[in-house]
């Protein structure tokens, strides 16, 4: 078994479309980045990544690399998963939380799910907790949006 955590953090800001979990949610404002910015999509390749034992996400898909520009974050992740078999793991849990003061995310969680499990991820071994900052800081001023992932994987028989 390993077990790695990832947490991530961006900016909102106007004229950026709002992509967490692989889903568009409608908002006045979107998430800043060289990706398609989806804060929960990086913490849990984070998370994967450090379980992995091969450092961060900066490494594997760096932010000046144009490759990356843009790219659907649920993308990286099938990468993450690539990385993950090659390695002889897969994932066995991944329990997650996003922290947003606006908009409400609780309905849209369920296609959180779906949307990641296009990544090689089963929705079924997927959680994912919305939370607000109670209106204290980064979040709670609504500059930005954050996300915790852990998982725990195992070695493929
Ligand atoms: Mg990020």
């Amino acid at each position: 078994m390993r077990i790695g955590i990832g947490y991530d953090s961006h900016r909102l800001v106007v004229g950026r479309k709002l992509i967490i979990g692989g889903v568009e949610i409608p908002f006045e404002k979107g998430l800043l980045g060289h990706s398609d910015a989806d804060v929960l999509s990086h913490a849990i390749i984070d998370s994967l990544i450090g379980a992995l034992g091969l450092g961060d996400i900066g490494n594997h898909f760096p932010d000046n690399d144009p490759q990356w520009k843009d790219i659907s974050s649920i993308a990286l992740i099938r990468h993450v998963v690539e990385l993950m078999r090659f390695n002889g793991y897969e994932a066995s849990w991944v329990d997650t939380v996003i922290i947003a003061e606006n908009p409400r995310l609780s309905p849209h969680v369920e296609a959180m799910k779906q949307a990641l499990s296009e990544s090689g991820i089963p929705s079924g071994i997927i959680n994912i907790k919305v939370k607000t900052n109670e209106g204290m800081g980064f979040v709670g001023k609504g500059e930005g949006v954050a996300a915790y992932a852990v998982c725990l994987l195992r070695r493929i028989e």
